[in-house]
C-alpha cells in the first residue's frame, strides 16, 4: 500500500507537533509517525517553557506553576536570590498535557498521525523520498517531498542521512518529590562538583510536587551515575535538611543534545529540535529553540517543496539560516564554560560572593534572561571588575565568537 504526503515528520514530540501545524498552515499535507502508542510518554523534562515559546503556542492551561524567581546556591552554600514576583520569567508546565495539546492542534489542522509506527528505511528518488514505515504488523510505503526528523536526541533520521552529531550530549536525571519546602514561584539551583560537576542541580515547583534534578556531561562524571549524584544532593549535601520530608513519586532521565548540527537540511531531509542538537548549552532547554528553528526554516522549506528545489546549493543556503542561532548558542556556551563548567568549586564560590552583592543582584535582575544570558554576561564583564579575570575566555568568545 502506498501513501503520499508532502511532509513526513518522524516524532510526535513538541517540536514535531509544532512543525506539523506550521506546515499545514502553508497548505502542505502532513503525516506524523510516532513510535509510542501515546503522546508525551516517556516523560524526560523539567517542564520549563519560556515566555517566548509559550507565546507561540498559547498553552497557558498546561501551566502548573508560574516561575518568577530563582535562588542560586554556590558550592559552599552562598545563596543569591533573584527575580521579581511581578514578572514571570518562565512557566513550569505539565509536559504530558503540553505535548498532547500541541499534537492535537496539528491533527485539528489536518495532519494525519500514525502511533506505534517507526521508519525502517528510506530511499531518495527523483522528486520524492520513499519512506518504509512499520505500522503495527505491516510495512507500508510513504512517498513524500521531505522527511523531517523530530525524533529526539538519538534521531533515526539524523543517523540514516549521516547528518553528523550534536557537539555536546549532556545527561540529565530527575526525581519528582512531594514535601519540598520551596518558595512559591521560585526555583532553586544548586552548584558543586559533588552534585553536578560542571553544571547545576535544580528544584522546580510543579504544582503539588517539585522536580529535583541535575545535569552534567558524561566526561565530567568520573564514573558516578546521575542518580547517585541526585541521591547525594538529597541525602548527604549541605542542603540535605531541606529534603528531609521529601518522598520520591517518580524518576526519569535522558540525554540533552546541544551544539546545532553544521547542516540541518539536506536532500529531501531536515532535522529539528533535539534531533538537530538545539538544546541551550546554558539551561538544557530544548522546547524554545526547537520552535525557533521551525519558525526560521519553514518558510524556505515550504518554498523548496513547492519548487521541488532540494539542490545542494539550496539546502546549504537554507541550513545557513540557522547560523545566527548557532552563533548565539556557541557564545552562550563560552559564557557557561567560563562561569560554571570550567570553574573549580573555589572559583565558583568566589563568583557567588560577588553575585550576592546587592548592586550585582540589581544588574542580574535588570539584564538577566533565562533564555539569553549574553546581555547579562556583557553587563557583568563591563561593570564588575572581578568578573574579568574569571571570564577572560568568555570575553573573547563574546566579542569575536
Ligand atoms: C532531565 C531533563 C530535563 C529537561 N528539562 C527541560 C526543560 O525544563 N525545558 C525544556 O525546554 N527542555 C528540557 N529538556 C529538554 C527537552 O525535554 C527536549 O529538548 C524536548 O523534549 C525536545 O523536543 P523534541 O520534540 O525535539 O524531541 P522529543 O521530546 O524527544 O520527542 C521526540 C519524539 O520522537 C519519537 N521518536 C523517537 N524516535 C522515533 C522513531 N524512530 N520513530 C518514531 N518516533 C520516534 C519519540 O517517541 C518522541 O515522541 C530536558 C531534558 C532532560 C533530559
Amino acid at each position: 500500500m502506498d501513501f503520499h504526503y508532502d511532509v513526513a515528520i518522524v516524532g510526535a514530540g513538541p517540536v514535531g507537533g509544532y512543525l506539523a501545524t506550521k506546515m499545514r498552515e502553508r497548505g502542505h499535507s502532513v503525516l506524523i509517525i510516532e513510535e509510542h502508542d501515546e503522546i508525551g510518554r516517556p516523560f524526560q523534562c523539567a517542564g520549563l517553557v519560556n515566555p517566548d515559546a509559550m507565546s507561540k503556542v498559547s498553552l497557558e492551561q498546561t501551566v502548573l506553576t508560574p516561575i518568577w524567581g530563582a535562588r542560586i546556591h554556590g558550592p559552599s552554600g552562598t545563596p543569591v536570590e533573584i527575580g521579581n514576583p511581578k514578572r514571570t520569567r518562565t512557566w513550569s508546565v505539565c509536559r504530558k498535557k503540553f505535548d498532547e495539546a500541541i499534537v492535537r492542534r496539528a491533527v485539528e489542522e489536518g495532519s494525519d498521525i500514525w502511533l506505534s509506527s517507526t521508519p525502517e528505511d528510506v530511499e531518495i528518488g527523483i522528486g520524492s523520498a520513499l519512506l518504509k514505515v512499520r505500522r503495527g504488523d505491516v510495512t507500508v510505503n510513504v512517498q513524500c517531498r521531505i522527511v523531517c526528523g523530530c525524533d529526539g536526541a538519538h534521531s533515526w533520521v539524523r543517523k540514516k542521512f549521516r547528518m553528523g552529531r550534536p557537539k555536546e550530549m549532556m545527561v540529565g536525571f530527575q526525581v519528582e518529590v512531594t514535601g519540598y519546602p520551596g518558595k512559591e514561584g521560585v526555583l532553586d539551583m544548586y552548584t558543586g562538583s559533588d552534585i553536578a560537576p560542571g553544571f547545576f542541580a535544580w528544584a522546580i515547583p510543579s504544582g503539588s510536587t517539585t522536580r529535583v534534578g541535575m545535569w552534567s556531561r558524561p566526561d565530567l562524571l568520573e564514573g558516578e551515575s546521575c542518580e547517585g549524584l541526585i541521591n547525594r544532593l538529597i541525602e548527604d549535601s549541605i542542603w540535605a535538611e531541606r529534603f528531609s520530608d521529601c518522598r520520591i513519586v517518580g524518576k526519569f532521565g535522558g540525554p540533552v543534545p546541544s551544539g546545532i548540527l553544521k547542516k540541518t537540511v539536506g536532500q529531501r531531509v531536515a532535522v529539528f529540535g533535539d534531533a538537530a542538537g538545539s538544546c541551550k548549552p546554558t539551561t538544557g532547554g530544548g522546547i524554545g529553540p526547537g520552535f525557533e528553528q521551525v519558525d526560521l526554516l519553514v518558510p524556505e522549506l515550504s518554498r523548496a517543496i513547492i519548487e521541488g528545489d532540494f539542490s545542494e546549493e539550496n539546502t546549504k543556503r537554507i541550513s545557513k539560516i540557522l547560523d545566527p542561532m548557532r552563533r548565539k548558542h556557541s557564545k552562550a556556551k563560552a559564557l557557561r564554560d567560563a562561569f560554571v563548567t570550567e570553574s573549580s568549586d573555589e572559583e565558583l564560590d568566589e563568583i557567588f560572593s560577588v553575585w550576592s552583592r546587592r548592586e550585582v543582584i540589581e544588574i542580574i535582575n535588570e539584564y538577566g534572561e533565562i533564555d539569553n544570558p549574553i546581555p547579562l554576561g556583557i553587563r557583568l564583564l563591563k561593570e564588575v571588575p572581578e568578573f574579568r579575570k574569571v571570564a577572560g575566555k568568555a570575553t573573547k568568545a563574546i566579542i569575536w565568537g
